[in-house]
Parts: structure tokens; C-alpha cells; sequence
């Protein structure tokens, strides 16, 4: 089939745009392939992620366990991944000499620990295949023509594309392009933040971390686990940076205020718990309980517990009494902290909400709606928990996206 027009525009030079660019070139190099970014800087995100170091991805290679890692867009996901996963991303990167590492929590970041490989990597990359990058060149609108799109920017310059990409990331703002064309919008809050907890019990424990907890919404049903970290200004850690994820819309509708249930000893089931209490109790009779600590619980947060529910600075366990014990296990499985506001995690932060999958093709990224328009990453209502997800995301669809443009 003929086109009268081979270009194609890419909107937002961020890691989705940017990639597809360099897909889409590497596929066709015929075709003109433009990226327009509306800054100085393209790649700003990458630059700074990951504490500038660039999660990349994640070592996961498994589509169904990997979707699980995003509280939106799970399904569709799963099946993209089986186009483009994070071992075809690392082997991309790897053709074009950059080597990834592994943390031991599944991380993967570049081993020169540095997001500037990445950023040169592409850099060199569009060079050599000859991608247009327009900087500070806003696309202001897109108009939907005969062959394909046609995009005016900030200057009123008009460029007709035969397909054009949306990639301007998860600012509600960045929406308004797609909005015009008829696309709604799922409201943007944000995804990834710690929370704010002024309590009493917290006081003197900043800094001090328990290796596996699991927290709850209470009321919610929305619960997340892994290691959490107590703060100066409430509690953060893996666990509440994936509970704030999965809760990101329930909490936004909640203001950021409601109790947060903590389970200090996910590993035992409470009755198994009480059963180690009693039977610790009668071997240790003459031992102080604020003074041995149980189940790997970090020393002065325990002092707290005891101090805060037994109120008994040096209570033997011999004078645990009934009551005692039922506070103790009450505290460690389901410790109640009222949350009072969020805190933004500064090594990553997304926002949820976008562009509905029900208006896009997964097959193709492209829009149900405008025929040529594209989308890719964080502009969809898609996005993970923090490990390298969030990027995967924008690799995988950008590949996709970059396949269907060029067959348009
Ligand atoms: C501090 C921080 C650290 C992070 N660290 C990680 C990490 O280590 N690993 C991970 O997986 N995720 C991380 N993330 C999340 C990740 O950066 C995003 O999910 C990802 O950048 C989304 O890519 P994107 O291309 O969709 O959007 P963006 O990166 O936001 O890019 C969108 C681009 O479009 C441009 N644009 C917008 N409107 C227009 C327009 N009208 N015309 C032209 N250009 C336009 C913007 O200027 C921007 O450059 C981090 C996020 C933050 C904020």
C-alpha cells in the first residue's frame, strides 16, 4: 500500500519516546523519523533516575509474574511482554556495549552505576541512524488528515506525519493533546510516595529498618509487603512505597488520611506467634521483656512496643499476664498508625492515571480513536511499583508502537 508521506512524529523525547525513535529508525531507516521535546533536555527523567543511576529494568523474565508488578495495566501488559520483555531490553543494550548489573532485590542498572551510559547509548544511537531531535519544540496540537496526523507546534510550524507517537509522559497537562482527539482521561494522582505518620510510638526510630513487614489500608483490603523503613516524617521502605501504588487511587480519594495496619511479624500466623511468646516466656521467666527482643525485631523498636503497650520498664516475662500477652500480639500483628499525608520517594515517582487502555490496541499502541496516533508509557493509564518497572513499561510499549507505526 502507498503513502504519500514517510515521516514519523514522535511526541516527547522522555525514555518511551525516545526509544520508539530509535526503533522505529533502525526498522525503516527510509522513513523520517522526528522527535519532538518540548525542553533542552531529553531524557531528563532518565538522567536523574534511580538515585542517577538508571533502574533500567528488572530481572524478571516470566510475562505472567512480571505484570504482576503493576498495580494498572496487569493485563495488557502481560501479553506485550511476550513481544518485548526485559531480556530483549537488556540484550538491546547489551548489542550496543552496555552491560547491566543485578542488585540482589531484582534491580538491574547499568554497571558503570551511571544513567549516563544509557543516555549516551541512545544519543549515539539516533545519531547513527539518523533521527531529527527538535529540542524546545513544543507540540501544541494534532489534527487528524487523510494521510495520517499532522502536528503544529509552539511556532505554528506544521508538520504532517503518517503516524505520529504520543509520549509526553504522566503530567495531567500532557494529556491535553489526546483529549482534543477525543480521548478521555483517567484524573492523574500520584503513585510511589511515602507516607506521614506523627506518632508518639515512631518517636527516636528514624532510621530504623525491619526486614519484612506487611502493611494494610485498613478498611481496604489493600495490602503490600517487604522491608519498611521507619523515617523522621512517618515510614517508607519497599513495603510502603508498593502499598502506596497499589492504594495510589484509594488514597488520593481518602485525602492521604486514614490508619495504616502493621504487621511487624508477617512470617507467623498470629496464633503461631502467641504459641512463641508463651513457650519464650517460660524458658526466659527471670528475663527483662524489654531486653530480649523477639522474632528479629530491631531492638529499640521493640523497647517501644513494650514500653508503649506493657508500660512495664522492667516487667520480667515471668509477669506476663494474660492481658499483656494479648496486647503484645495485638501490637506485633496489627499495630494501628494514623497516616496524615504523603512524602515524595525522590529515587522514583510515577503518577497513574492516563490515556484508558480501552481507547488503545495493545497489539498496536495505536489509538481506537485517531487512526496514526500512537501512545507509549507513562501517558497510558499503565504503571509499576518501583524496581524498574515504570521503564520496561516505556521499552515495551515504545517497541510495539515503533513495529505498527511503520506499517501504517
Ligand atoms: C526522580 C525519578 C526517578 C525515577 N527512577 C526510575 C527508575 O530508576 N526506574 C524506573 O523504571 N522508573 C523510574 N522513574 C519513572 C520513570 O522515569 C517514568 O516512568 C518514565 O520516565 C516515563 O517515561 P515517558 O517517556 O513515558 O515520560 P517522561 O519521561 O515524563 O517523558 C515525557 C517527555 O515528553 C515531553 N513533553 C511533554 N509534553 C510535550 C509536548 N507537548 N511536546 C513535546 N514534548 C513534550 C516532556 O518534556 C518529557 O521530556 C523515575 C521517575 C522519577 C520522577
Amino acid at each position: 500500500m502507498g503513502k504519500s508521506i514517510d515521516r514519523i512524529g514522535i511526541i516527547g523525547g522522555g525514555a518511551a519516546g525516545f526509544f520508539t525513535a530509535l526503533v522505529t529508525a533502525k526498522l525503516s531507516p527510509e522513513t523520517e523519523v522526528i522527535l519532538f521535546e518540548k525542553t533542552r533536555q531529553p531524557l531528563a527523567k532518565v538522567k536523574i533516575s534511580g538515585g542517577g543511576r538508571c533502574n533500567v529494568t528488572h530481572n524478571c523474565f516470566d510475562p505472567s509474574a512480571l505484570s504482576r508488578f503493576y498495580p494498572r495495566g496487569e493485563d495488557v501488559l502481560k501479553k506485550a511482554f511476550y513481544t518485548f520483555q526485559p531480556r530483549d531490553m537488556i540484550e538491546w543494550l547489551q548489542e550496543r556495549g552496555v552491560s547491566l548489573k543485578v542488585e540482589s532485590d531484582g534491580r538491574m542498572f547499568p554497571s558503570t552505576n551511571t544513567s549516563q551510559t544509557i543516555i549516551d547509548c541512545f544519543m549515539k544511537e539516533a545519531k547513527a541512524l539518523g533521527v531529527t531531535i527538535r529540542l524546545e519544540s513544543e507540540v501544541c496540537s494534532i489534527e487528524k488528515t487523510d494521510e495520517g496526523v499532522t502536528l503544529t507546534l509552539k511556532d505554528d510550524t506544521k508538520v504532517p506525519c503518517s503516524a505520529a507517537l504520543l509520549a509526553t509522559g504522566g503530567m495531567q497537562r500532557s494529556y491535553a493533546l489526546a483529549e482534543a482527539l477525543g480521548h478521555s482521561i483517567i484524573p492523574a494522582v500520584p503513585s510511589l510516595f511515602t507516607f506521614n505518620i506523627q506518632d508518639p510510638r515512631l518517636d527516636g526510630l528514624s532510621g530504623v529498618a525491619v526486614p519484612l513487614a506487611k502493611v494494610t489500608l485498613e478498611g481496604s483490603g489493600i495490602e503490600a509487603e517487604g522491608p519498611l523503613l521507619i523515617t523522621h516524617w512517618g515510614m517508607s521502605g519497599p513495603a510502603v512505597l508498593r502499598l502506596s501504588a497499589w492504594g495510589a487511587r484509594y488514597l488520593a480519594d481518602k485525602g492521604y488520611k486514614t490508619n495504616l495496619l502493621v504487621n511487624w511479624v508477617p512470617s507467623l500466623p498470629e496464633h503461631k506467634l502467641r504459641e512463641e511468646i508463651i513457650s519464650f516466656k517460660s524458658a526466659n521467666a527471670s528475663k527483662q521483656i524489654l531486653l530480649t527482643p523477639l522474632f528479629g525485631i530491631p531492638k529499640n523498636l521493640w523497647r517501644k512496643f513494650t514500653e508503649h503497650c506493657l508500660m512495664a520498664e522492667h516487667k520480667l516475662w515471668a509477669h506476663l499476664s494474660k492481658q499483656d500477652l494479648h496486647t503484645l500480639v495485638q501490637v506485633l500483628c496489627k499495630s494501628v498508625f494514623p497516616i496524615d499525608g504523603k512524602s515524595t520517594y525522590k529515587e522514583e515517582f510515577v503518577t497513574c492515571g492516563g490515556i484508558p487502555w480501552k481507547e488503545i490496541d495493545p497489539k498496536t499502541m495505536q489509538s481506537r480513536l485517531c487512526k496514526g496516533l500512537f501512545f507509549a508509557g507513562e501517558v497510558v493509564d499503565t504503571d509499576g511499583i518501583t524496581g524498574g518497572f515504570n521503564f520496561q513499561n516505556a521499552w515495551t510499549t515504545g517497541w510495539i508502537a515503533a513495529h505498527a507505526m511503520i506499517e501504517l
